[in-house]
């Protein structure tokens, strides 16, 4: 194309050099034609008369011709200046039209790069808000149209949602089936998400499992109510993959503009706490925002970072709860759990402070924590040279899907000079159940430095009892929730019985929580359940309290009294526990 317009160029200034020349030169050659023409007829008539002079007058005639000759070479200078002047006129040309065409290549390849420049940059920025693995437009995109979209919604008085979606335990399919049907599964639900709303809303993918749809010109909540119903029900249907059917269950926040923000930034953090309590309620839901959820939040966050100055600011100890072996009622273990008295004295409950630890992420800070705590307070134990029993430590998810879980455990017992295998672990059955193949390898480093490792508040997952096959599991924690009823309940005793079964046929011990009463125990020991912890025996207590027990303990079996095992005794070192 360049070379195209360099050739026409060129020609258009040879063509422009010639016919400047040649205009140059008839322009000139016509206006000294005319003096010429006028000057030959003088010349002739100077001719004549030099012919007659010379007749008249011999001698003059040679005179007359040296002044033609001389006229005559003046004439042919005048001609070739006409020549030079009409070359140097076309050279001229030449030069300037030659600096032209340069000029104007060199200024069209500038614009045409430019234009490429200008296209790339837009392919680009094409690019860049298109999500690569979906094709949908990306948070960059959203940014981008968001505030366009707001402003129309002010112009027209009309409701504005924004959804935030989020699929429910999508890293379980990655897990276990790999990034790659992650990615067609993720694929095929954006998709569906994309079929399931009007073709004016905007439909983004913000990054792995999380999408926003932004629904425009909404008369009224009913209607938001129901575009979320749908989303719902189309995300949930089963999808067939690779001859599999899997399926995804999305969670859904929702703000809408103007109830809950004029900003995109209020909407997407609202709509976002929105999701959030959605999934804590159970997920698979859809929740409006309200401004009660701020409030909640707001309180969650203060709480959040009062919890991670709490262990240096030593806010943080810990309790230990005994077990007793529900035949001889001797005390076979404790459980340490942790408890949190703020600078102010107020005593907040594990209930309220460990959920928030296990979402900031504290909990592995904690865990550690406790777990030096236990090491340390055994050494102590063990340096009173009372008898030992192990103590169980509450292990959360997010604890054992560190790398060198077991590692770190050997070290701390190590550094306290305990043996590991006075440690228990309890994981919940929810826990449990989430193992994947590197979680499973610490259980079993865990149980090879010698620990056991306990399910804790088994019977509350409401989940298939398969992962208790693949579990390197020494026992089974009955819920407090079936003990509780369990001799008022038929169901819930049948429940408890059924644990026990399960619990035997695999050669796990049975450890039942939240024994109150005394009917309580005796119907587990009929049922066959070996251990129990709960207020009947002991609440949880300081570690003072647990070494006046192991003291008892440590007397009674040098006394070797035999113990009645007659349940309506008090267990062994029961009053010295429960009386402060
Ligand atoms: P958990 O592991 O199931 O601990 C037993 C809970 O039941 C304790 O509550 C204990 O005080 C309570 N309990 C014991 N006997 C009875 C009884 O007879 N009746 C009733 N109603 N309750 C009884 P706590 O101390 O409030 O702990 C609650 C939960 O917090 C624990 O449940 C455990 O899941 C978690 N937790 C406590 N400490 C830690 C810790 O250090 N790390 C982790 N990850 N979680 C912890
Ligand atoms: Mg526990
Ligand atoms: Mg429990």
């Amino acid at each position: 194309m360049r070379t195209k317009i360099l050739v026409t160029t060129c020609l258009g200034a040879i063509v422009l050099t010639v016919g400047v020349f040649f205009v140059t030169h008839a322009v000139l050659a016509r206006a000294f034609d005319r003096v010429q023409t006028e000057n030959l007829r003088r010349n002739d008539e100077i001719a004549r008369l030099a012919l007659e002079l010379s007749r008249v007058q011999p001698g003059t005639s040679p005179q007359l011709q040296d002044g033609l000759a001389e006229y005559r070479a003046t004439e042919a200078a005048r001609h070739t200046m006409i020549l030079v002047v009409a070359v140097l006129l076309g050279g001229f040309a030449l030069l300037t039209s030659a600096l032209v065409a340069i000029l104007s290549w060199s200024w069209r390849a500038s614009e045409s790069s430019q234009r490429q420049r200008l296209l790339q940059q837009r392919r680009m920025s094409r690019l860049a808000r298109r999500d690569v693995l979906t094709g949908l437009p990306n948070r960059f995109h959203l940014q981008r149209v968001l505030p366009r979209l707001l402003a129309r919604a002010e112009r027209d008085q009309g409701r504005l949602a924004l959804l935030c979606i989020d699929l429910d335990h999508f890293k379980n399919v990655n897990d276990s089936l790999g990034h790659g049907t992650g990615d067609r599964l993720l694929d095929f639900i954006a998709q569906r998400l994309r079929n399931s709303v009007a073709s004016h809303d905007v439909v983004v993918r913000m990054g792995g499992d999380e999408f926003v749809v932004v629904a425009t010109g909404l008369p009224s909540i009913a209607v938001i109510d129901s575009i979320a119903r749908r989303i719902r029900k189309e995300l949930s249907v089963p999808v067939e993959l690779d001859g599999m059917s899997l399926s995804v269950v999305p969670s859904i926040g929702i703000s809408v503009y103007p109830d809950d923000g004029t900003t995109q930034e209020q909407l997407l953090k609202h709509a976002g706490i929105a999701l959030h309590q959605a999934k804590e309620r159970g997920r698979s839901t859809h929740l409006f925002f309200t401004a009660e959820m701020n409030a909640r939040l707001s309180e969650r966050l203060s709480m959040e970072a009062a919890l991670r100055r709490a262990i240096d600011a030593g806010e943080l100890f810990v309790e230990y709860q005994p077990s007793f072996d529900l035949r001889t009622l001797r005390p076979v273990s404790f459980e340490a759990l942790v408890r949190w008295r703020t600078a102010e004295g107020a005593l907040i409950p594990p209930s309220r402070f460990i959920p928030i630890a296990e979402q900031s992420g504290a909990i592995v800070e904690i865990g550690e924590w406790v777990l030096k705590r236990v090491c340390e307070q055994l050494a102590a134990w063990q340096r009173l040279q009372v008898p030992l029993l192990p103590v169980s430590v509450n292990l959360s998810v997010r604890q054992f899907e560190q790398p060198g879980l077991a590692d770190t455990v050997a070290g701390i017992a190590g550094g306290a000079g305990i043996e590991p295998r006075l440690l228990y672990f309890e994981i919940t059955e929810t826990g449990a159940m989430q193992t994947s193949e590197q979680n499973l390898g610490a259980l079993h480093a865990l149980r090879n430095l010698g620990c056991r490792i306990l399910v804790d508040d088994f019977g509350t997952g409401y989940s298939s009892l398969s992962y208790l096959k693949h579990l390197p599991i020494d026992a089974l924690k009955i819920d407090r929730a079936f003990v509780r009823d369990m001799a008022a309940d038929a169901n819930d005793a049948a429940i408890v019985s059924a644990i026990v079964g399960i619990g035997r046929s695999l050669g796990l011990h049975l450890v039942a929580e939240g024994i109150e009463t005394l009917e309580q125990l005796e119907c587990l020991r009929t049922l066959g359940c070996t251990a129990g912890q709960g207020f009947f025996f002991s609440p949880p207590v300081a570690a003072d309290t647990c070494a006046g027990l192991l003291e008892r303990l440590h007397a009674e079996r040098l006394d070797e009294t035999p113990q009645s095992g007659h349940l309506g005794a008090t267990p062994p070192g029961f009053r010295a526990l429960a009386s402060p």
